[in-house]
């Protein structure tokens, strides 16, 4: 069995946004040289997610609508967490879109349903965070 490990690095501008990472996992899994296994796609920070959904803006505003009414951001008093740190929101929102994807690799080529793709959701940005690829298989 072969394995490949690649990190991604993102470092976004706001607090919260979305990135389709498919065409950076569709290089690692290119790379590897895998034809047969499975990818890994995990936030290696628990205020970020790695999620499969639909590239459409519409569902994008839906889910930051969504996620801001099951957790909101502000008022920041709201959490026991807060104090030293104000990203209690962010904590619950990764839970929420969860933390890492598993998908099959078949002939080489990421074994997708035809309207999935891969995401990195962040929650608490502008500062550097990662994602880790793991590849497996043959
Ligand atoms: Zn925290």
């Amino acid at each position: 069995m072969k394995s490949y490990r690649k990190e991604l690095w993102f470092q976004l501008s706001t607090r919260r946004g979305l990135i389709n990472i498919t065409p950076q996992v569709e290089e690692a899994v290119r790379a590897s040289g895998i034809a047969e296994g499975m990818v890994l796609v995990n936030a290696m920070h628990i205020t970020a997610s790695v999620f499969i959904n639909d590239d459409e803006s519409g569902l994008h505003h839906d889910f930051e609508a969504w996620l801001e009414r099951l957790a909101p951001e502000k008022p920041y008093s709201q959490y026991r967490h807060n104090g030293a740190e104000d990203n209690a929101d962010a904590h619950l929102k990764r839970t929420i879109m969860g933390r890492e994807v598993v998908v099959a690799i078949t002939g080489g080529r990421l074994d997708l349903g035809p309207w999935e793709q891969i995401f990195y959701g962040e929650f608490d940005g502008k500062r550097r965070k990662r994602v880790l690829i793991k590849v497996i298989g043959e």
